[in-house]
Parts: structure tokens; sequence; C-alpha cells
């Protein structure tokens, strides 16, 4: 069979299932193009060949068995990991020093449901230290490349993640996203990525970076793809105390079905200074799309999503700031060999543990949280965070979907923006406002720019509407010839 690694996840299955291909065989395709290639992209930080034949042995094994079936979402389909979800028994280090030797004694949920549904667990994936960063050059090992051109990042923080879908190592990866992390990079190289409504999608065993913003989600290259990763890894989980309660959904049930008289919502200052021509016009390209299809496009106003980036900035570093507490060189990964006493033994090891970023974002957060500041900053950022998303849910009783660009710029060259940390913080500006919300956004793709760079348009819809969202970028999708 030829073409293994461009077959979309319902084919791949489907052979696999009818024993046309045995999962080892799918294996073998994905690890040949990952030693071809990564030695140059960079997308994995671990990954062990002989251990994934030997599960995909184990997956065939059970397809004999009918242990693995037609009711396993995903039987035989590799997936990749970003690296800070952990792996029982498999290095998770979330592109930190801090945690380069950190084996995980147990799961993630979803890593446990991945399994439970028969997928073949490839290996992890490169991103900015902590997830904190937005061209995975913030990862303490080594950037990763954009596929597309290798001289411009893949975006961050889930860089590794969606540069592995791009590049074809896998069909399917999971990133996480807390201001931006799955679209952001999504938009960079030319996929599609979902961040799901905040308590759609289990977050234990996702290493805590703002845990009121983190939510783990699903790359593909197709909407069906991603909606079916979503159907496996989606669902109650009584280890997350945040986690919803829903009936499970079919994500796939909805797709390319008719989107005549869906409303859409535009927010005209966001096609203003500051968003690349090209982007503007392929967005807007892409709208006059979804009319010709029936849609309407309505002017919507979010006046607060004007300060989504200075309230993120403050929400998420204050939660990082305390999450990464833990890190003490006392109960995980690296501890300094350099101490005399406890408190140097502390100071030393977070002092050569953690990178310049995750050091900046301490800063910030233990600042907006300390008495005196709370009240103006954190206390604050809170109180804005709630007016954007009342902006977002009046929105929604207008339009069923918000639509625009999810990146104001294209991929930007490795070393462009390192040294400017606010311009990085400006990658964000479209996707922060989501998070903040709680509801869920996608970046599909939408075009490219006249040198070939990967364009995302961004959708936004109301609380648990994914299967709505995925269906009005499956559309889009055929309508564009992806
Ligand atoms: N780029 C943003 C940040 O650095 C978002 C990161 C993320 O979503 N994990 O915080």
């Amino acid at each position: 069979m030829k073409n293994i690694c461009e077959l979309p996840v319902r084919t791949l299955k489907s052979a696999i299932l009818k024993r046309e291909i045995s999962t080892r065989e799918v294996a073998h395709s994905f690890l040949e193009r990952i030693e071809e290639r990564d030695s140059e992209i960079h997308a994995f930080l671990t990954l062990d060949h002989e251990q994934v034949l030997d599960n995909a042995d184990k997956i065939d094994n059970q397809i004999e068995k009918g242990a693995v079936s037609d009711k396993s979402i995903l039987a035989g389909i590799p997936v990749a990991i970003k690296d800070n979800i952990v792996t029982r028994g498999t290095r998770t280090t979330c592109g930190s020093k801090i945690l380069g030797n950190y084996i995980p004694p147990y799961d993630a949920t979803v890593v446990d449901f991945l399994q439970r549904e028969g997928a073949l667990i490839l290996g992890k994936c490169n991103c900015d230290e902590f997830a904190m960063g937005s061209s995975t050059e913030n990862s303490a090992f080594f950037p990763t490349r954009n596929p597309l051109d290798t001289e411009r990042v893949p975006g961050g923080s889930s860089g590794g993640s969606a540069a592995a879908v791009a590049s074809g190592f896998t069909p399917l990866s999971l990133g996480s996203d807390t201001g931006g992390s799955i679209r952001q990079p999504a938009a960079f190289c030319g996929v599609t990525g979902l961040k799901p409504t905040y308590g759609l999608v289990s977050r234990y065993g996702l290493v805590a970076f703002g845990s009121s913003l983190d939510q783990i989600g699903p790359f593909g290259r197709s909407a069906e793809d991603v909606a079916i990763l979503l159907n496996a890894i989606s669902g109650h989980d009584p280890r997350d105390s945040t986690s919803s309660h829903r009936p499970e959904e079919d994500y796939t049930a909805r797709l390319q079905r008719d989107i005549k008289g869906t409303r859409i919502g535009i927010c005209p200052n966001w096609f203003t200074s500051g968003l690349d021509p090209e982007i503007s016009s392929s967005v807007k390209h892409a709208m006059e799309i979804l009319e010709g299809q029936g849609c309407s496009v309505i002017e919507i106003d979010l006046p607060y999503s004007d300060y989504a980036i200075e309230t993120y900035y403050i929400i998420a570093p204050a939660e990082a700031s305390s999450n990464l507490a833990r890190f003490d060189g006392v109960k995980y990964g690296f501890r300094s060999s350099d101490h005399t006493d406890l408190e140097s033994m502390y100071r030393n090891t977070r002092t050569q543990g953690f990178g310049e970023e995750v050091k900046r974002r301490i800063m910030i957060g233990t600042y907006v949280l300390s008495s005196g500041y709370y009240d103006a900053y954190f206390l604050k950022a809170g109180k804005v965070r709630n007016l954007i998303k009342q902006d977002y849910l009046k929105a929604f009783e207008k339009v069923d979907f918000i639509a625009g660009p999810t990146t104001p710029t294209p991929p930007f060259k490795l070393g462009e923006k390192t040294t400017n940390p606010l311009e990085m913080y400006l990658s964000d500006i479209y996707t922060v406002g989501t998070n903040l919300a709680g509801i869920p956004g996608l970046s599909t793709p939408c075009g490219k720019t006249s040198t070939g760079l990967p364009i995302g348009l961004q959708l936004q819809g109301p609380h648990f509407s994914e299967a709505g969202m995925l269906n009005l970028a499956s559309v889009l999708e055929s309508e564009l010839g992806n």
C-alpha cells in the first residue's frame, strides 16, 4: 500500500482492521519518514523505535483476538504526544532541563484513553519549556523547525506536535493550549488544531502551567482527523475536578453538513493595523466562501478583547509561578549538586534547571500575587477576564461562531523574536481570549502567502460547540480544496 503516511485516519484505520496492512507496517512507514527527516526538523524529543514496533505488534495481536476492533476509535493509528503530557515509563521533560531525566510513574488520562482506543503512541514532541512560548525556541534541548521552511519557527508552544503532523511523521498528535499553543503552531505549519472547551478533555497528567487556562487538544491534517482524535480523548474524568460531566458526543457525526443559515461574527478591529495584509485578505476570502455557502457574516464588537494579552500575561504567569513551585530538586528530576544547605539546594536547582522565559514568568507571577500588588494586578485581571468572557457570551447571542485570523503574522524566522519577549507575546493576540473565556477555538488552513507560507483561520464558538465548529472547518476545507 502506497502513501501510508498521507492517508486520512478513517482510511488507514479501515485498512488496518481489514488486515490490508498491519500496525507494524504502519509504524515502519512513519518511523522511516522520521528517520529521513527529523534530524532536520527536530519534532521529537523522545522516540524509541524498538518500543514503538513492540507496541505495534501488541496492537496487531489485539486485533487478531478482537480486543481492538472497529469499535476502537484509533485502532492501530499512530499518535505523537507533546512532552508536557506524562507517559508512564517514558521520559517526560516539558522541554525543561529541570525534568530532563524525569520518568513518570503514571499515564495522563488522555494517554490511557488513547491506549484504550487502540492507538499506537509514537513518541514525545518538543515544546517550549513548560509550554511557555510561541516558537518552540524556549525548549531547553533544541528548537523545532517549520517543515515548510526550515529557516522559520513552527510556532509554539506545541511546535513539535504541529511539525510532526505537517512533516507526515504521524497522522495525529496532541498538544496543549494555554493561550494559543495549539492554534498558533497549527496555523504556522498548515495543519488543523483544536483547543477544546475548558473541561471537555481531562487535564490529569498534563503538567500544569496556568491551570484555569490549560487544555489538551488534537492536531491533524483535516477537520475529520481532528474530530476522530477528539472523540478518543474527550469525556469525564473523576481525577480532574474541572472535568465536564456532559454526555459523550461523536464529533464526526456533523461533518460536511449544510452550513446554510450559520451566523458568523467578525470583529472589525482585528483587521486593522498589526495584521499582515496577506493574512487579512486570505481570511476575508474564506469568509466570502462561507457566505457563498449560505452563512451570514455579521459584525460584532468584543471591546474588552483589546485587553486580552495584558490580562493573560498577568493570570498565566501568576498561576505558573504557583504551579512551578513544586520543582524544587526534592520531588522530581534535576537537583543541583552545587549546594551547602537546603536553601542553596533549592536556589541552585531552580537557577540551573529553569530557562530564561520560565524565570521571567515566575518573577512576573510572584510579583502580581505579592501582597500590596495582588489587588492592583491579579484581582483586577480576574475582573477583566470576566468582562472578556461576558463580551463573548453577548456576541454568541447574535452569532453562532466567530471567525478571524489565528495569528497576526506568518511564521517568523528563528531568532527573530527571541530577544524581544513582548513581540513574542503579541503572537497570541488573537488566541488568548479563547482561553480566558474557556470557550473552544480551532485553527484551519485558509491559504498561503505569496512566498508559500501557510495562513490559519481561527474559529471560536460557544462552550461545547466543537461539533459545529469542526463542521464549518470541514466545509471550508473542501471549498478551498485543502
Ligand atoms: N504563547 C503563549 C505563552 O507563552 C501561550 C502558551 C500556551 O498556550 N501554552 O504563554
